[in-house]
């Protein structure tokens, strides 16, 4: 199939750590085609509440469907698109796709989906994000108490210096910020504490090791009650077996996001997928087990 082909090919044509000068221009013009030729993808990963299941939201997770190359992920290509500031563009494109697919769900299962989309250091650097995000929540008519920004917590106050301003402006908004990929970077507590966020995003390398590592799992049980205690809500990424879905649960997580409940699904199936709970559970239930699962 063009997936499976994808990917076999694509690891002789980035091999992203030792990759020439000659390949990164080549891929950044095929990304600029990309763009232009309408091969961005906005997958949806579903976000659950730990105690009914119920999806309460998901998150926006970009994908590359080239002509030959099949599916591409956006560990190869993000960091391409940040360095050459392509990610501004690719960015908001993905925003208001994102709003627009969630307002539409909203309506159709009569149901509060919270959507989830990833921003990156340099679109915060840029002085008019908050009237983008200011336009596309009128544009799209999106609630925005249900649109989540994640911001990784490895951003800098002294890359941005605007940082703290522009992410309290879209909190003015109506916003909500996630710090993403938590714990895997050397911000000090005093930052997490003046950080203007709503929740904290337990990082899959933690997750991963519940289970395994007591060292990881004494992390994650401090890192959600320092989120508690701080306010913020905790949801954990990576949540892929039992085990995991188990320790979270227990220790007060409450929304999880993983492949144990559902992969990043394009939008037809992600739609295919909430027709289907609304087919088993009623309009609007969703107090009942993902059927993904
Ligand atoms: P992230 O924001 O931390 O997203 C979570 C990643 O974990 C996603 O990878 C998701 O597919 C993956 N994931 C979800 N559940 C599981 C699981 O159970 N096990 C494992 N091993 N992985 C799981 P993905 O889609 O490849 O995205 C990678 C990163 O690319 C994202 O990490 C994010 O930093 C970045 N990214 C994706 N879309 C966008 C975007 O629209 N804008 C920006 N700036 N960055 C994006
Ligand atoms: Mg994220
Ligand atoms: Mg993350
Ligand atoms: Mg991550």
């Amino acid at each position: 199939s063009a997936k499976g082909m994808g990917r076999n090919n694509f690891q002789t044509y980035v091999a992203v750590p030792e990759e020439s000068h000659q390949q990164r221009i080549a891929l950044e013009t095929k990304l600029r085609v990309a763009e232009r030729n309408n091969e961005l993808r906005v997958y949806y990963q579903p976000q659950v509440d730990s105690l009914t299941e119920d999806i309460v939201g998901m998150e926006a997770l970009i994908r590359w469907e080239h002509p030959e190359l099949g599916m591409i992920s956006p560990g190869f290509f993000i960091p391409l698109a940040e360095e050459t500031g392509l990610i501004v563009s690719i960015g908001e494109w993905v925003l208001r796709v994102a709003c627009n697919d969630t307002k539409r769900w909203q309506n159709r299962f009569n149901l509060p989906l919270r959507i989830s989309v990833n921003l990156s250091a340099l679109q915060i650097k840029q002085p008019n994000l908050v009237e983008i995000v200011r336009n596309v929540i009128d544009e799209t008519g999106i609630d925005p108490t249900l649109l989540d920004l994640e911001v990784t917590e490895s951003i800098s106050v002294k890359s941005i210096p605007n940082l703290m301003e522009t992410l309290q402006a879209l909190r003015d908004l109506g916003c909500r910020i996630s710090i993403d990929d938590f714990g895997t970077g050397q911000s000090s507590l005093d930052y997490i504490r003046r950080f203007p966020a709503d929740k904290i995003k337990i990082d899959q390398v933690f997750v991963r090791n519940i289970g395994v590592d007591p060292d990881d799992e004494a992390i994650v049980r401090a890192t959600i009650n320092m989120a508690h205690s701080l306010k913020l809500g905790v949801v954990a990424e990576g949540v892929e077996i039992e085990e995991h879905f188990n320790f979270l649960r227990d220790h007060g997580c409450e929304e999880l996001q993983g492949y144990l409940f559902c992969r990043p699904l394009a939008p037809v199936s992600f739609e295919n997928m909430l027709a289907e709970r609304e087919r088993l559970f009623g309009a609007g239930s969703g107090s009942v087990e993902i059927t993904a699962r």
